[in-house]
């Protein structure tokens, strides 16, 4: 039996009847992950060693008579989130050589439930893009077609589950980054509710925006990841003190009676007609299990776009003030005056879109234009989440499509920022509002390539959004399709 074609609930119980060790689970991923790596690039760093001894601990903790459902799960863990001991670049050459002296909470979380991490992967840098080509080590591909991007920012996250490298993986979004490469390679991401999650030891990009949550093949996996990582931090105090519900146990409720809103803002013209013909029937489906569905209207979506890009930059304009050479990370021009240091430094280090970045978000928060921009964004930021607000007194979920396209070409965007922008239209007004969205697939292009369907609900209700996306992928097909079907060529051929 191939192990790596496992669900987290199968390996799970394989795991839990002992006809599978997590030493053996673990060395069937490295092995996959060996015979993959080549071509698709999903990681900066694979961490084998670490691994088999994490592996070898969750098998003594078995055999002590523990259990748990993520017990020896090989998990991946997007670059952004610090894990001790293995460096965590953010897809930075100024943190090239970084290793943390620390575990973020969700890493120590994921440890503690038992997860293994097989390796650190690849991203935009920063976290700031939509298609992983911003990393300052590598492009990943898509495992389904490796002419093409695996989405971003949390490309690596979303390829590495998609190519079967391992069972699970944690991604960031910030304004699209877990939703958007979860749509471009066919698996299920979800960016859980602001402060659901503790971003200790996570990489700060924009923090009034940032998310970590989970990725998998299912809607099950994702819920048992995210169990896992939630609830309160009293190490970040934008983290929110509310009981984590057993998101597992609220899986089968189904969707009847549940009343879902079709915002007439993602029905725009630019839409990858065959995203929309797909989206569409995802909803008559939702219908057909009971779902009470009735067009509403998010009247400040055109908005979303342009305020995100200020509220975004000036935050992590602000954010990567810190890498400055001193602290730590790359170091550049030591015996030179110190501002000569800082240049030296933050112009080798960093990347042409973060540099852009830190210009643009400068630019918006200095005197003179403070108000004009920083400002009159956070009020249109307010119009947005009142939009939300208005729809979610009425109904109990939103439903749109992921992300306007399928999975783009390599470098098809890479010379205009803006055409980049614009594939996370559907997935920033999610952040800008602070709300939980699922990304899950909902069929194919004619080139074979996935599409996905975006499930919205209120603050701090994912069981609802878990529960309708379980629905609806119990109800179709499109999980079962699988890159090894589609015969992409993922394995090396040497
Ligand atoms: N593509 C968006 C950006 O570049 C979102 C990235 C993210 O969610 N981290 O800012």
């Amino acid at each position: 039996m191939d192990v790596t074609t496992l669900s987290i609930e199968e390996a799970s119980a394989l795991l839990a009847s002992k006809q599978v060790s997590a030493v053996e689970l673990t060395q069937a991923f490295l092995e996959r992950i060996r015979a993959t790596e080549d071509t698709v690039r999903s990681f900066i760093t694979v961490s084998e060693d670490a691994a088999l001894a994490q592996a070898r601990r969750a098998d003594e903790r078995r055999a002590r008579g523990e259990t748990g459902p993520l017990l020896g799960v090989p998990v991946a863990i997007k670059d952004v989130i610090l894990t001790k001991g293995v460096r965590s670049t953010a897809g930075s050459r100024i943190l090239a050589e970084f290793i943390a002296p620390y575990d973020a909470t969700v890493t120590q979380r994921l440890f503690e439930a038992g997860a293994v991490c097989v390796g650190k992967t690849n991203c935009d840098e920063f976290a700031m893009g939509s298609s992983t080509e911003n990393s300052g080590f590598m492009a990943t591909r898509n495992p389904w077609d490796l002419e093409r991007v695996p989405g971003g920012s949390s490309g690596g996250s979303a390829s590495a589950v998609a190519a079967r490298q391992c069972l699970g993986t944690l991604g960031t979004d910030t304004g699209g980054s877990i939703r958007q490469p979860a749509a471009f390679c066919g698996v299920v991401g979800i960016k859980p509710t602001y402060g659901r999650v503790s971003r200790y030891g996570v990489i700060a990009y924009a923090s009034s925006l940032d998310q970590v949550g989970p990725m998998a093949m299912s809607v099950s996996g994702c819920a048992h990841l995210l169990g896992a990582i939630a609830g309160h931090d009293p190490y970040d105090s934008t983290s929110v003190r509310r009981p984590v519900p057993d998101y597992v146990a609220h899986l089968g409720a189904g969707i009847r009676g549940l009343r879902v809103g079709i915002p007439r803002e993602y029905f725009v013209q630019g839409i990858q007609l065959e995203v929309e013909a797909a989206v569409r029937a995802a909803i008559g489906v939702l219908q057909n299990l009971g779902a009470q569905v009735s067009p509403v209207s998010l009247p400040h979506t055109e908005y979303a776009i342009a305020t995100y890009y200020v509220i975004a930059t000036a935050e992590a304009s602000s954010n990567l003030a810190r890498y400055d050479g001193v602290k730590y990370g790359l170091r550049l021009g030591e015996g030179e005056s110190l501002l000569d240091m800082y240049r030296r430094t933050r112009a080798a280090g960093f990347g042409t879109e973060v540099k852009r970045r830190i210009m643009l978000g400068t630019y918006v928060l200095s005197a003179g234009y403070y108000d004009a921009y920083y400002l009159k964004a956070q009020k249109v930021r307010t119009l947005i989440r009142r939009d939300f607000a208005q729809v979610f007194a009425a109904h109990d979920l939103i439903v749109t499509p992921t992300s306007p396209t399928t999975a783009f070409r390599l470098g098809e965007k890479t010379s205009d920022p803006l055409q980049m922008y614009l594939s996370d239209i559907f997935t920033i007004s999610i952040n800008l509002a602070g709300l939980p969205g699922v990304s899950l697939p909902c069929g194919f292009d004619q080139q074979g390539l996935p599409i996905g369907l975006q499930i919205v609900g209120r603050p701090f209700e994912e069981e609802k959004v878990f529960q309708a996306a379980h629905a609806y992928e119990q109800a179709t097909v499109w999980h079962e399709r699988t890159v090894d079907s589609r015969g992409s060529g993922v394995e090396n051929t040497e």
